[in-house]
């Protein structure tokens, strides 16, 4: 059964980094499925800088995608955003991140929340084992994104749990698609977020 959160115990801080371009419902879903099963006090959303994984394609700025994390996350009182990614200079790299809200929460065991398919890049990243001293990792399931049994098999069984979480075929990829090709994507994002990527014109459509 999921846990209860409470006190007399060690704070338990989830962590979703992410780059959030948009931020949407499959995002939140996982964030929240995982925060009822860990019994966390609250689950810190991270948007990245710069990404160097992305390198292949323009990434929003980080001042809409940390706003359009403000904004989806603004109902639940367990969820916040961080700023550590986007005010550290350079490209995002999860041990930073982990050691800078280690820093400045040293009370607190942290439980980094991934999909399944960034889990299974975990070995590109700095200090891939230092990583796992840092944080329990939470690996979320997602249709289309199978963890490679290879990857799995690297990874310290007690410093990972796969979670299943409520099957959501979004993608930050599909939403800029459809807003590009004027389609719609309420639904997909918070109503909150649509508005604001219409408000700034957030993925144009391409013109010929
Ligand atoms: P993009 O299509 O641009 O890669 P994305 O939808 O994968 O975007 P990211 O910001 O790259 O979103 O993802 C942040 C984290 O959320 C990653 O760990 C990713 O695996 C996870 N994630 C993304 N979409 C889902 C989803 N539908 N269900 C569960 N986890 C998800
Ligand atoms: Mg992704």
């Amino acid at each position: 059964a999921p846990v209860e959160p409470s006190s007399g115990r060690r704070t338990r801080i989830g962590v979703m980094g992410g780059t959030f371009d948009p931020i949407h419902h499959g995002h939140l879903v996982a964030a929240s499925e995982v925060q009822g099963w860990f019994g966390l006090d609250e689950v810190v959303f991270v948007p990245t800088g710069q990404p160097w994984q992305k390198a292949d394609r323009e990434v929003s700025p980080a001042e809409h995608r940390y706003l359009m994390t403000v904004i989806a996350t603004a109902a639940n009182p367990r969820f916040k955003v961080s700023r550590v990614d986007i005010d550290r200079d350079g490209p995002t790299y999860t041990i930073d991140t982990l050691r800078d809200l280690r820093a400045e929460r040293p009370d607190a065991d942290l439980y980094f929340i991934t999909g399944a398919d960034a889990l299974t890049d975990i070995f590109s990243w700095r200090d891939a084992d230092d990583v796992f001293d840092l944080a329990h990792f939470v690996g979320c399931t997602r249709p289309g994104a199978d963890m490679d049994p290879d990857t799995l098999a690297r990874i310290p069984q007690d410093r990972v749990t796969m979670v299943e979480v409520p099957a959501l075929a979004i993608s930050s990829t599909d939403c800029r698609e459809r807003q590009r090709a004027e389609q719609p994507v309420w639904y997909l994002v918070p109503d909150g977020v649509v508005q604001y990527i219409t408000k700034h014109g957030l993925y144009p459509t391409p013109t010929h």
